[in-house]
């Protein structure tokens, strides 16, 4: 059983001993960057290629080979920065991060240590908190080492080289939900720029938690870093389990159990953490500036030119499509979760002219069938229609052409077949069907020994009539003007029987 409970207020109170602890978390990004091209050579990165196919003597660490700066990795660097509303410093350089790790062929990193390229910025939650960034610097990725062979472990160095953005923030956030707010709202912005995909499951973003907790109005205590944390959920648990397991420690009152600083692993199947190594300090690493790479000045009009090629970022789209098409805070969030998302979705409404029925169909519709298992289109970018095809399915809907019902039914189609909706309304008879003839007569079939219903609608009671719509749109497999219906049961119940 837990011995604590949470609050409204700050913080988490002790149910064992009233105490109120204040958690304080960090996080730390790793974030690789969609280059063309690795950080220091020309070799191609893609997740998943046969191992130790994409190297060269650079990345592999080979003597006498020399780095050479990739510009596009520093450009989107730029870019992010000013998403983050970050500056980016006039002097920058390299530094080397001495380790021995079997995926570190160097025996060090090049990465940035004192004068990093970006400092300050941050990412606002919804509350309208500011979690503020201490800075984001660049630095090259390490090879993978594989240790599920048995007692063999692999090294695969494709990943060496790759640029990654690492970005640190203050310790600001005191709950997992705004720790899995800010890393949301971070994907976001750096996917929004098209610096990185951010798939957790193929390593391109990676975070670093650090935890600490202290009784309310008493100093900051020793903080724990987690690692190993392969998804947002798994982040926000660890924190969870991570603030208890401090809590509890320093209520055991043995000194021999309070936290330490040190690297805990995330176990998520067991939710959680044990210890991984002590904490090294920066001191640990012997950082020394990169003799190979001269620190550099960032010209003011480059700087300028990434800035200037920064999209409109999610939560000015956000803002945007609330007062713009009058939609819901919570359908602007949806429609705007990804940049390929929102720009399908104003397509959409720029040929469609109805960004009300737009966001319906896109909320509604085209997202329950992504993440319908029996579709193959998994995200908006493998859709095998365009936005010209859906608004042509909202003008069918509009116009009564079809029934909004069928509409489902012709965006399923458009899904399976990639037909236009014309076509599939076409080919499978759904057109509307307001001819007074055919209608009737599914009426009176509908009718026949429904002497109870009517009755009841005789009786005055014309809402009865519902019950004879199911099956009048049954027989006409849906295509059935449902007002027209609904009025020709009615004339013919009072008018006839
Ligand atoms: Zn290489
Ligand atoms: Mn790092």
């Amino acid at each position: 059983m837990s011995p604590t409970t949470s609050a409204p207020a700050i913080g988490v109170v002790s149910k064992k001993t009233g105490v109120r602890w204040i958690p304080v978390i960090g996080l730390e990004v790793h974030c690789q960057l969609k280059t063309e091209t690795k950080l220091f050579c020309s070799c191609r990165y893609e997740f998943g290629a046969s191992p130790n196919t994409l190297t060269c003597p650079v990345c592999t660490a080979q003597p006498g080979a020399l780095p050479v700066l990739n510009r596009e990795a520093l450009a989107l660097a730029v870019r992010v920065a000013g998403a983050l509303g970050a500056d980016v410093a006039a002097r920058t350089k390299f530094d080397r991060k001495n380790y021995f790790y079997c995926d570190l062929p160097k025996g060090y990193q090049i990465s940035q240590y004192d004068q990093p390229f970006c400092t300050g910025g941050g990412v606002t939650l919804a509350s309208g908190k500011r979690v503020r960034l201490v800075r984001i610097h660049l630095e090259e990725d390490a090879g993978k080492a594989i240790h599920d062979r048995g007692d063999m472990t692999l090294v695969d160095l494709n990943r060496a080289g790759v640029p990654l953005i690492e970005s640190v923030t203050h310790a600001d956030m005191q709950t997992s939900d705004e720790a899995y707010e800010y890393l949301t709202a971070l994907k976001e912005i750096l996917q929004y720029v098209g610096a990185s995909d951010c798939d957790m499951e193929k390593g391109s973003l990676r975070c670093d938690v650090n935890v600490s907790v202290h009784p309310e109005g008493e100093g900051w205590r020793t903080k724990v870093e987690l690692k190993n944390l392969n998804s947002f959920k798994n982040v926000k648990d660890a924190i969870e389990h991570e603030i208890e397991r401090q809590i509890e420690a320093y209520e055991s009152g043995d000194k021999s159990k309070f936290p330490v600083q040190e690297t805990r692993l995330y176990d998520a199947t067991t939710q959680t953490t044990r210890t991984m190594r002590s904490k090294e300090d920066a001191h640990d690493y012997r950082y020394f500036p990169e003799p190979d790479l001269v620190p550099f000045h960032l010209d003011p009009a480059f700087v300028e030119k990434q800035r200037s090629m920064l999209p409109e970022l999610p939560a000015a789209r956000r803002a945007r499509y609330q007062s713009q098409f009058g939609l819901s805070a919570y359908d602007a969030g949806v429609l705007t979760s990804s940049r390929a998302l929102a720009d399908f979705f104003e397509t959409t409404v720029k040929l469609s002219g109805n960004p009300k029925e737009s966001a319906n169909w896109i909320a509604n519709g085209v997202l329950a069938n992504l993440s319908d298992p029996a579709i193959t289109a998994k995200s908006v970018d493998e859709l095998p229609f365009r936005a010209h095809d859906l608004a042509e399915l909202i003008e069918l809907v509009a116009n009564q052409t079809i029934h909004n019902n069928v509409g489902r039914t012709v965006l399923r189609g458009m899904f399976e077949s990639g037909k236009s909706p014309r076509q599939i309304v076409k080919e499978q008879g759904l057109e509307q069907v307001s001819d007074e003839g055919q209608l009737e007569s599914w009426c009176r079939e509908a009718l026949v020994g429904k002497d109870k219903v009517i009755a009841d609608v005789k009786a005055g009671k014309t809402k009865a009539v519902a019950a004879l719509m199911g099956p009048v749109m049954k027989a006409s497999k849906g295509s059935a003007n449902p007002q027209k219906v609904q009025e020709i049961l009615l004339r013919i119940i009072q008018t006839e029987l």
